[in-house]
């Protein structure tokens, strides 16, 4: 059978939870809480289907939740979105991303990706018919201990077929977030050059240490550019739920939508009902730094009494932690060997690189998610001392 993605398996986010499963380890491997969204919320959508919210709401979502998204954007980041003609409710932030990728990139077309990157960008670019073009982040060092990300290089790597750069702050794995230098780096390339920004912003309110989180929506001049992309399974832990949005300008949000209505057409109606509501509860989102500061806390304490090195993270429910102390194995193995005999799940960080194999033969890092309960985090702290 002939492959349109033949390099691709299957995902190792699903790989290493089924290996998790098997093996009845604790999984810090793949991103999801392992508590439930808000009771509140829960009872919500229990309302709206006994209400009879249960066929097909509009094609862009609900208006009273779009309206909602509407004005919290405008709260948040200070940037005025059109409900009707700018946001779209979508099957998760995936869907939104795949999406824009389909409705915006042709054969031919270059797309700008920052290296350690989601798994979902470059599979979809490849079906779009473009080109990833990667450019790498620097990495940690003796004078700055976090990743960062070189501007000069995104810079060099746009040309005459660069159609888009694609984003991911709050970033997934290495938990950094964006700057004031940032964005002003980045509006200097998109006055330059005029690119679409492909923002996945879906851990923006998991921003810890008093920094608050900078969307490309805050800046004018990138907002124009942008479509920022949100996923209600972060902020409502309901990973499961499927759903989130984008919010660009009306141009671009009508090719967006070509494609969401073919895709899904629209997304489940009682979680819509239900989240409007919710959403005007600003405190829920207020609250949600402090209380997952408290568990990144609580995990790279604990991490100390261990021989892994946790790296610093100011954002995310991840983090990555260095075990070349444990063990000369390659990342992959290693992850596999933890969860196998240490009943620990976690990702290998080879796995957010074009060439994993070369990764692996640079560092020793894995990437542990702690959004789970304060006891989950305890246990697998003391499984990972024996380690
Ligand atoms: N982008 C990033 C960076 C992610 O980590 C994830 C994963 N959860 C997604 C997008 C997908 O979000 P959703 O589950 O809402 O589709
Ligand atoms: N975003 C999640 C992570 O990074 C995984 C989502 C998925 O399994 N596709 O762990």
């Amino acid at each position: 059978l002939k492959s349109k993605l033949p390099e691709i398996g299957t995902t190792i986010f699903t790989i290493m939870s089924q290996l998790a499963t098997e093996h009845e380890a604790i999984n810090l491997g793949q991103g999801f809480p392992d508590f439930n969204p808000p009771g509140q919320l829960l009872e919500l959508v229990n309302k709206a289907m006994l209400d009879g919210h249960n066929q097909y709401p509009p094609m862009a979502g609900i208006p009273a939740l779009r309206q909602q998204i509407a004005s919290k954007m405008e709260s948040s980041y200070g940037h005025h979105y059109d409900w009707n003609t700018e946001v779209t409710v979508t099957a998760g932030a995936s869907e939104a991303l795949m999406a824009s990728i389909l409705a915006l990139v042709g054969a031919g077309d270059e797309v700008i990706v920052i290296e350690p990157f989601y798994d979902l960008y470059i599979p979809v670019i490849r079906l779009a018919g473009g080109t990833p073009v990667i450019v790498a982040m620097d990495a940690p060092s003796a004078s700055c201990p976090s990743y960062r990300v070189n501007w000069q290089a995104v810079q060099d790597a746009v040309t005459p077929k660069t159609r888009m750069l694609i984003l991911n702050f709050p970033h997934n794995p290495t938990g950094i977030r964006l700057q004031e230098s940032d964005l002003a780096a980045l509006e200097t390339i998109i006055q330059k050059t005029g690119i679409l920004l492909l923002s996945d912003e879906v851990y923006e309110h998991l921003v810890f240490d008093g920094e608050g989180h900078l969307s490309l929506s805050c800046s004018p001049i990138l907002a124009d550019h942008a479509i920022t992309v949100f996923s209600f399974g972060k902020t409502y832990s309901a990973t499961g739920w499927k759903i989130g949005y984008c919010c660009a300008p009306a141009p671009i949000t009508a090719e967006i939508r070509k494609v969401h209505q073919f895709n899904v057409f629209t997304v489940t109606s009682p979680m819509q009902f239900a989240l409007a509501q919710y959403m005007q509860d600003r405190t829920h989102w207020q609250d949600l730094p402090a209380f997952y500061q408290q568990k990144r806390d609580r995990l790279v304490k604990g991490l100390l009494t261990t021989r892994f090195k946790p790296l610093p993270a100011n954002g995310t429910f991840f983090l990555l932690a260095d075990y070349s102390q444990i063990s000369d194995m390659p990342e992959a193995e290693f992850a596999r060997w933890l969860t196998i005999e240490h009943g620990v799940g976690a990702i290998p960080v080879s796995a957010f690189y074009r060439d994993p194999a070369a990764t692996e033969s640079n560092h020793r890092l894995v990437r542990f998610c702690f959004a789970k309960r304060d006891d989950t985090l305890n246990t697998a702290i003391e499984k990972l001392a024996g380690a």
